[in-house]
């Protein structure tokens, strides 16, 4: 997920500590440290919390991001970091004013547990873009325990019901996970600029977002062709649903696309030339940016100018919009493709990580932490 600038701050003082209880999770003690066993605590449900034991939690970019403090500027790691905001679990207590959530019940939670509620984002469903700053799922200040939030790289959770999602049991729970965040992240675009059918959607990058991104445009009936510099990926790309695969750095295939697409997601987070993409869109196209580069990228206002194009940015997505994302993926039978993981493998799959060598998605039994 891209996360916002925006300093989190929560909008009212903490309230009295309740009481809590110890749970097993994996933790990074400091930025240049393996990740750890650890007990954390988890606050006791309150009236509208809904406690669950974790299955499976999705590894995504963001977490070793956090985890090795390389966002230290806007959203700087506090330790012991435990990561994980891709969350999938069986529901075992709820508060007595939980209405939507019963014991035994598979549910889910993603990039956020809290957010103010009350400001002009919030009504709107928008918690991501929450003007306070919406409480993340980990290394966010606690509301209710002191310190900060912890995520689902460990046996156990407690979330506000508002802040947690059903899950069709239709679906393979571990492929699920990463709809939390991958998921929602490639989805809240596509349907904020109306993708649909007859219109041609460009994906750039075939990764954990990519490969989503894919799913969800030939799922919502556009023709979908994938841009990728890595000419392995082809056969990937047409089995996960796209209609054609561009090498994205030979020219000649580029031009042949030249001005031909409504719209196309940037899910590329390494430096890249983002004029040779908007050079792709149609008059009035938009290019949609998901990937966080570390330098600013070149953009030639021509790029923009020729054809009244548009660049822009999305972050992850609302509750309200995450929950319709879940039920879409249920209707269609999308669910991420997944190498599942022990929690103990968790420095290797972070290596692979790196190497862009997973498909597409490491996901991790949190069984294997008992
Ligand atoms: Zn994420
Ligand atoms: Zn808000």
């Amino acid at each position: 997920m891209s996360k916002t600038t925006d300093q989190v701050r929560p909008k009212e003082s903490a309230p009295t500590p309740a009481t809590a209880f110890a749970t097993r999770a994996y933790a990074a003690s400091r930025p240049t440290s393996a990740l750890a066993p650890i007990s954390i605590q988890r606050r006791v449900p309150g009236p509208r919390d809904v406690q669950m034991d974790i299955l499976y939690c999705g590894v995504c970019h963001s977490d070793l991001h956090q985890v090795r403090n390389e966002w230290q500027g806007a959203l700087p790691t506090v330790y012991p970091c435990v990561p994980g905001h891709e969350i999938v679990g069986r529901v075992v207590r709820v508060g007595r004013g939980v209405k939507g959530f019963k014991e035994g019940e598979i549910a889910a939670v993603g990039c956020m547990v809290d957010s103010c509620r009350t400001c002009a984002e919030c009504r709107e469903g928008l918690e991501q873009y929450c003007e306070a700053g919406a409480t993340y799922t980990y290394n966010s200040p606690d509301k209710h325990l002191s310190g900060v939030t912890y995520g689902g790289y460990s046996e156990s959770i407690v979330v506000d019901e508002a802040f947690v999602l059903r899950v069709s049991d239709k679906l393979e729970l571990a492929g699920v996970a990463p709809l939390l965040c991958a998921g929602i992240t490639t989805y809240s675009p596509l349907r904020h600029w109306k993708v649909g059918k007859g219109q041609r959607v460009g994906v750039v990058g075939l990764g954990g977002l990519g490969h989503m991104a894919v799913k969800f445009a030939r799922a919502l009936e556009a023709e979908v062709v994938v841009f990728t510099s890595s000419a392995s990926k082809t056969a990937d790309a047409l089995r996960l649903g796209a209609h054609e695969v561009v090498p994205s750095r030979d020219d000649a295939a580029m031009q042949r696309h030249f001005a031909s697409f409504d719209f196309i997601l940037d899910t590329v987070s390494a430096e890249h030339d983002l004029n040779a993409t908007l050079a792709l869109l149609k008059r009035d196209g938009t290019m949609t940016l998901l990937g966080a580069p570390e330098k600013p990228a070149a953009l030639a206002a021509f790029s923009l100018r020729i054809k009244r194009r548009r660049l822009a940015g999305s972050g992850i997505g609302g509750i309200r919009e995450t929950q319709e994302m879940l039920d879409f993926c249920a209707e269609h039978g999308i669910t991420a493709d997944i190498e599942l993981i022990r929690m103990q493998q968790i420095d290797a799959a972070y290596a692979r990580m790196l190497q862009g060598d997973v498909k597409y998605r490491f996901v991790i039994d949190m069984t294997s932490l008992k």
